[in-house]
Parts: C-alpha cells; sequence; structure tokens
C-alpha cells in the first residue's frame, strides 16, 4: 500500500477514504417526476430512526452486503470506486485497441503504461533485478555522508525515508510556493504501532519482522536477519522521536519556516547539503518545517546508527517501495503483510485492477480526460453550482444567526465565506504528461520514470506563479476536498452519482448526500484548523480572543462526544484527531438543512415515498455512509484517519441537530436523544 509516494501531496482534507465492488448501477436520468432518491430497500425495519439512524437506513445492506475478499472494507464509496475502475478499464483497453499510436501519444502512454503492468512473462523474468542498480548504490556507501546523499536520490525515485517534502502555497504568504519538510519513515501505520504493548501491536511488529527478512532473502540478501533488526531499531527510534498525528494537525505549530543555515543547525549530524544535491533542492533557500523537534532527534541520532544499518534500512525501504511492481514472489510478500495482516484483506485483487489503479495514479489525468469525456454529464455541473451557492447562502445566514458569536468576528468569517473558490468534474486545464515516457515492457522503469516526473513537476513550481487550475484529485476519484491555503473546494466528476447525486431525484436527498459534502468542505474552511486561515489562503488570526475561546470550548465538547463512541471493543474513536472531521460533518449537514429550508421559500416540503423533504434530507446523509469494514481496518483508521468511522458520521452528526429531532419526532428515551445541553452547535 505504500507503493511509490504521491508526492505532491499537499494538505487537502478530503472528504474520506475511498476504497474498494458490484451493485446495480442506477440510470442518472432526468425524469419528469422526480423520485424521492431513499434506497428504502436498505433499511432495517426492525430499528427506528429515532435510536440509531445509522443502521435504520442501512441495517439491511449492511447485514446482506458482504466484504469482498480483495477488500478491507465495503461501502457506498467502494461501489462508485468500483465504477470508476471498470470505466478506466474499458478506456483502457479502447485506447490500447487503437492500431498506429504515434510515440508519445497520450494513446501510447495509456496503452503501454497497462501493458506493461499485465506483462507478467517479463515482470517474472526480471525479479528483482530492476532495482540491482540502486541495491548497488546502497551497499557501496561508505560514510555518513554517502547515505545522506543516497536518501536524495532514492527520494527522488519514489522511496520512503525518514522525511519527506512537497510544494505548497506558503501557508502565510499564499500567493507564493513553499518547501514543507515533514517527518516520515515508517513501515507500519502509525507511530503508536511501535510505542504501544497491546498484543495486536506486538504481533504487527513481529510480522513486520519476518517480512523484512523474507522479502530482503529474495532480493538477495544473504544478511536478511540483520536487515529486520536495523530496520526495527531504526523504525524504533523515528516512531519515538515522531509527533502524534494530533500535534501534526496543529496549523501553528507545524509551520515554521527556516533558511538552510538554520534548518542545518537543527539537523546537526546529518549533512543537508548533501542531500540537497542529490535530491536536486540545493537551490531551495527556505523550508518550512512540520515537526522540528522530530528534525532535531533525527539530526541528533543519524551517526548514532552504523552505516550499515542504514544501508539495511534503505534498501529495505527501496524494495518495499517498488515490491507491488517486482515478480510474484515480491507480490505476494508485500500482500501479506501490508494488507493481510494489517488490513485484513484476504484475497490479492485481480491483477487488472491493479493495473487500472496503478494507472490512475501515474498517467490519472490521460485516463480522466477520456473519462469525463464519456461519463460527465455538463448539467451535472449545472446543478452542481445551483447547490453550491444554496450552501453558500446557507452558511452565510448561519454565521449572522450564531447566537455565541461577536459581530466583530461574524464579518471576518463572512469575509472568509465570500472568498471561497470551486471547481467541479475536472480541470479546466489538463495536465501536461510530455515529459514523462512509458515503455510497455518496463514496470519499474516506468514507475522511476513517473515519480522523477512528479518530482520535477513538483520543484519547477518554486519560483512560478500559484497554479490556481491544479487538481489534487482525478476527475475518477470519489471524494471532494478542501484545499486551506487556496481556500477553495473541489468535487470530482466520479462523486456526481448516486447516493451522492441523483440527477433524477428530488432535491432533498441532493441536500442530505452531496449537498451536505458541498457543506462539509466549507465547514473546513471553518473547522478547529481551517478557521486558523482567511479567505486569501493565509494563516492569519481573525478571530476575537473571546470567541476563540468559545470556538474552542463547542470544539472541545464535540471532541469528547466522539470519543464516547466505541467502535470496536475497548477502542474508542480519537475526538481530537477526528476534531476537524466531524466539525465538518456537523456544520455540512447543519448548513445542508438551513440551505435545503430556504430554498422552499416557505412553502412545505413535498413529501415523497411517504417521507417529508426534512426526513429525505437526513436520510440521503445517512444512506452515503454505509459501509462495512474488517476489524482490522477499523481498528488501523480508528489510529490512523482523521474521519470517524461510517456508523458515527451517520448518526453522531444528526443528534446535535435540531432539524433532526422536528424532522423525525425524536423525544427523551430515544437512542438518538441528546438532551439540549449536550447538543453541540458551532456552525
Ligand atoms: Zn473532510
Amino acid at each position: 500500500m505504500n507503493r511509490v509516494s504521491k508526492l505532491a501531496l499537499g494538505i487537502a482534507l478530503s472528504l474520506g477514504l475511498a476504497a474498494c465492488s458490484n451493485e446495480t448501477t442506477t440510470p442518472v436520468v432526468q425524469q419528469i417526476e422526480k423520485v424521492s432518491g431513499v434506497e428504502k430497500v436498505n433499511f432495517d425495519s426492525s430499528v427506528r430512526h429515532q435510536d440509531d439512524f445509522y443502521y435504520s437506513v442501512n441495517g439491511h445492506w449492511l447485514a446482506n452486503t458482504p466484504i469482498p475478499a480483495d477488500k478491507s472494507n465495503y461501502g457506498a464509496f467502494s461501489v462508485l470506486y468500483e465504477r470508476s475502475q471498470n470505466a478506466l478499464k474499458k478506456i483502457i483497453d479502447e485506447t490500447a485497441a487503437k492500431p498506429n499510436k504515434a510515440e508519445g501519444s497520450s494513446e501510447q502512454k495509456v496503452g503501454d503504461f497497462y501493458a506493461s503492468y499485465m506483462n507478467t512473462d517479463i515482470i517474472e523474468k526480471l525479479g528483482f533485478s530492476p532495482l540491482s542498480d540502486q541495491l548497488g548504490d546502497i551497499a557501496q556507501a561508505k560514510d555518513h555522508q554517502d547515505i545522506a546523499s543516497l536518501m536524495g536520490s532514492l527520494l527522488v525515485s519514489g522511496v520512503q525515508i525518514p522525511f519527506g517534502f512537497y510544494v505548497n502555497n506558503d501557508a502565510k504568504n499564499s500567493t507564493q510556493y513553499a518547501v514543507y519538510l515533514h517527518q516520515s519513515g515508517l513501515t507500519l501505520p502509525d507511530r503508536d504501532y511501535y510505542l504501544k504493548d497491546d498484543d495486536k501491536f506486538v504481533a504487527n511488529r513481529a510480522a513486520l519482522n519476518t517480512y523484512v527478512a523474507d522479502i530482503m532473502t529474495q532480493a538477495g540478501s544473504k544478511n536478511s536477519e540483520r536487515v529486520a533488526d536495523s530496520v526495527a531499531k531504526i523504525e524504533t527510534f523515528i516512531a519515538q522521536s515522531q509527533w502524534s498525528r494530533v500535534e501534526s494537525r496543529d496549523a501553528n505549530n507545524s509551520y515554521n519556516k527556516m533558511d538552510r543555515a538554520e534548518l542545518q543547525a537543527k539537523v546537526t549530524n546529518f549533512d543537508f547539503v548533501q542531500f540537497s544535491a542529490s535530491a536536486d533542492i540545493d537551490k531551495v533557500t527556505e523550508v518550512i518545517v512540520r515537526q522540528p523537534s522530530y528534525f532535531e532527534k533525527f539530526g541528533a541520532k543519524f551517526t548514532q546508527f552504523s552505516v550499515a544499518q542504514w544501508q539495511d534500512y534503505l534498501a529495505f525501504h527501496l524494495v518495499d517501495s517498488y515490491a507491488e511492481l517486482l515478480s510474484k514472489n515480491f507480490v505476494d510478500l508485500h500482500f501479506d503483510f501490508h494488507s493481510k495482516t494489517l488490513m485484513g484483506i484476504e484475497e490479492q485483487k485481480p491483477r487488472w485492477k491493479m493495473a487500472v489503479d496503478a494507472s490512475d495514479q501515474v498517467i490519472g489525468e490521460l485516463v480522466g480526460k477520456e473519462y469525463v469525456k464519456q461519463y460527465f454529464k455538463p448539467e451535472a455541473k449545472q446543478r452542481m453550482e445551483g447547490l453550491i451557492q444554496a450552501l453558500i447562502k446557507g452558511f452565510e445566514v448561519s454565521i449572522d444567526e450564531i447566537e455565541w458569536m461577536t459581530p466583530e468576528t461574524k464579518v471576518a468569517a463572512q469575509e472568509k465565506l465570500a472568498k471561497f473558490t470551486y471547481k467541479i468534474g475536472y480541470p479546466e486545464k489538463w495536465k501536461d504528461y510530455t515529459d514523462l515516457k512509458i515503455t510497455a515492457d518496463h514496470l519499474v522503469g516506468n514507475y522511476q520514470a513517473y515519480a522523477k516526473f512528479e518530482y520535477k513537476t513538483m520543484l519547477d513550481k518554486l519560483g512560478k506563479p500559484i497554479d490556481r487550475t491544479e487538481w489534487h484529485m482525478t476527475p475518477q476519484t470519489v471524494n471532494a476536498y478542501y484545499n486551506p491555503v487556496m481556500n477553495e473546494i473541489v468535487f470530482p466528476a466520479a462523486i456526481l452519482q448516486p447516493p451522492f447525486f441523483n440527477m433524477g431525484a428530488d432535491d432533498a436527498v441532493n441536500f442530505g448526500g452531496i449537498g451536505a459534502v458541498i457543506g462539509h468542505e466549507i465547514s473546513h474552511g471553518f473547522d478547529d484548523q481551517g478557521a486558523k486561515y482567511d479567505g486569501d489562503g493565509n494563516l492569519r488570526d481573525w478571530w476575537t480572543d473571546a470567541d476563540r475561546a468559545e470556538f474552542q470550548k463547542r470544539g472541545a465538547q464535540l471532541s469528547a462526544q466522539y470519543a464516547g463512541y466505541e467502535a470496536l471493543p475497548g477502542k474508542h474513536v480519537n475526538g481530537d484527531l477526528t476534531l476537524g472531521e466531524n466539525i465538518g460533518d456537523l456544520g455540512g449537514l447543519t448548513v445542508a438543512a438551513r440551505a435545503y429550508h430556504l430554498s422552499l421559500n416557505g412553502k412545505p416540503s413535498p413529501v415523497i415515498d411517504g417521507l417529508t423533504g426534512e426526513q429525505r434530507l437526513f436520510i440521503g446523509w445517512s444512506q452515503v455512509w454505509r459501509r462495512n469494514y474488517r476489524d482490522e481496518e477499523l481498528g488501523r483508521r480508528l489510529m490512523t484517519d482523521s474521519h470517524s468511522p461510517s456508523h458515527f458520521r451517520a448518526m453522531g452528526t444528526p443528534r446535535n441537530i435540531p432539524a433532526f429531532y422536528q424532522a423525525f419526532d425524536v423525544k427523551e428515551g430515544d437512542k438518538m436523544f441528546l438532551a439540549p445541553e449536550d447538543r453541540v452547535k458551532i456552525w
């Protein structure tokens, strides 16, 4: 799963992690009589809406939809994800079948990349030889200078090292790009896997040791036990030195700009000059360090690990990063550890799915352009624009009416709201892949070329004006995001399908689905971290002290509320880790309900399928969250995912909203009931 990392990752906040298969397609057609869009067939009639709004709406589906063997979880996102996957497969097959493709053309790249992934005869023959040169370079390191230099060149190839960087708008000068340096370097999903002594983590650490030894033996190591020991020692140190995910969320604490001299002083024994030369960043004069104390500890300890230990660590990370692209023995070992042990997945995906996912990663906008042509309807964009306007209007009214905020802060909040921009469907300017060379017979070579291409594209941004047309998700992605340094909300084409967005349905279910998603993304601009940025994308405090204190108090209440939810026996939601997303959900659904109400212009909502518009809206919200998880995956997400598990997103949000109580006549004694003083209202 940590195949060659996507380098240009910003700090955009997404809606949810889409993962993973077949369901009847609901045709997106404009009908004369609008349907409700409520999928009553999924209801569990034995559960009352007033007792658990997730199971009442989704219970039948959850009980009757097994997780496919090649997936860690399965829900509404997954169904659309599979639809995108099938669409891309068709596009790739059609493209590959075209005769006489010009060398370097989009068609050649799409056809040949897929062919290189599917050409298992060549891949088997090559074994791990595509990595021989780099393994040889690592073996030749003589001193710590060489190790620093190797880290630079490996990072350019997309290999994980103890830290990474990306280029994004400078959060304190958002009209310029800056380099952000961040902690990295672990194989297990989170630092706590190394630091906690629960049986599960002890077992995961043992599994890591076995995995390292096994895969390095396959890669020709004569000392694979020693390699495993080196990896364990270095990664344990890294885990001890890292900031927690909660600490790393803090937008102010993780903004520490320094020039090269200051950075070198911080990383003491690590030769940043040597590293920069091989990483091709020797001309970068300033960096923003996200976790300074981590870099200090890393620098101090760097020379205390021997050259041999670092060689082991780097060789393993090279092999691990590329394992999925090598022969079957590597693919199998990688799957057994990363997917089976850590996520509970039973079977490997069919190879064609791996190849399609890889195409989405490497040449996503080349296939995306065709995806949009074939699957995206312009009328969807039009209706989305209307919904976005309605949500912004709803937010405007909400801010005006907030009882806890002073007029001064309200003015500043309205200013920020007025500066939101949005993108729908697909980029107006497509990414230029001219410099990416793809061949049909060398998968690892293609990935190396891709990693270098992405890396160069990223560095080329420095010193240039901000590219406001850039997208951080492909159009075929089932997700959405808010980018705080651009103050923009972005909705790829693939999320504009039922149950999120139903062209054939009445507005109510759409306000509860995609409307609340729009509201969620806008609310990220006003969540515990997003609210630290102004409308121009700069970290600038626009709050009065009293308002900030009240905002934080309400956030703490919401955090405590979610921390009360037990997702697995003895394992609760991390209220602080998920606070931004929970504020996003609460603000999003609250404002969606308000926007729907405003859209009625004082008329009562139409009743369809025996449900009022207000009821359909909330059901629309709950039905997008149906999802079954494997226990391993849910446990992993509780520690690493900033989103709450689906159950609590679906039921935890509405129980804070008065309109939900009215819509379903929720009363004291009902399990969804919260006493008015325990309900959290933020936006
Ligand atoms: Zn979000």
